[in-house]
């Protein structure tokens, strides 16, 4: 039995962290759309470069290309004789991409238990926490809005200098908000009717959120 869990969640709500440390206790594999993207604009055909401009003008990624990288992720998952299970970080966004993922999870036929966490901040939360938190310049590592934040100005991870994201001016971040009011929510709705949707209150600590994920996983 491997274990697959979706983490689902409106900008800023901690999603991202959340599925890495769900990752690491449990030992699985991550699929992250924006990491996976981000390396797929790097091979420069058609394809690659598109995504590498949409990147660019904050614009969400096409379906099928988002399949297309999924399907070839999850056949690499299919290779491995000890997998453990994964952890999808922020996707589907449509109910056609929810069940388009029903399908796809259907087609590799694993013998598995799927959780769907939904972490729920307000609006004024993620406009609140995405006009503070900052991004590494030279390597793109987030740094999310925590307490004393507005003291660190230099990226741990290779010491570049940290800004405010581009993508998280206001506009955007109304923008974003907006898509996830009129796209996502449908779809934890639709995870929500076939009972498969644990929701937690992302308007906590980062400890305490995954202690209710671990909690809410359980039953
Ligand atoms: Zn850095």
């Amino acid at each position: 039995m491997i274990k697959i869990f979706q983490i689902m969640g409106p900008p800023g709500s901690g999603k991202g962290t959340q599925a890495k440390m769900l990752q690491k206790k449990f030992n699985l594999e991550y699929i992250g759309s924006g990491d996976l993207l981000r390396s797929r604009a790097k091979i420069k055909d058609f394809t690659g470069r598109k995504i590498g401009q949409e990147i660019g003008q904050g614009k969400r990624a096409s379906t099928p290309v988002i399949f297309k990288i999924w399907m070839d992720k999850l056949e690499s998952f299919k290779k491995k004789p000890k997998l453990r299970g994964f952890v999808l970080d922020g996707s589907p966004r449509t109910v056609f991409e929810a069940k388009m993922l029903d399908l796809a999870l259907e087609w590799y036929a694993w013998k598995k238990e799927r959780k769907v966490i939904f972490v729920r901040i307000s609006p004024q939360e993620s406009i609140s926490r995405l006009t503070k938190r900052k991004i590494c310049a030279k390597c793109g590592k987030i740094f999310p809005y925590v307490k004393g934040a507005a003291k660190i100005n230099k990226c741990d991870k290779c010491g570049g200098p940290l800004m405010k994201r581009s993508d998280d001016e206001l506009h955007d971040i109304k923008e974003r908000l907006r898509w996830f009011k009129t796209d996502v929510l449908p779809t934890i709705d639709y995870y929500r009717k076939k009972k498969e949707l644990i929701k937690i209150n992302g308007e906590q600590p980062i400890e305490k959120v995954f202690q209710d994920i671990l909690n809410g996983i359980k039953k």
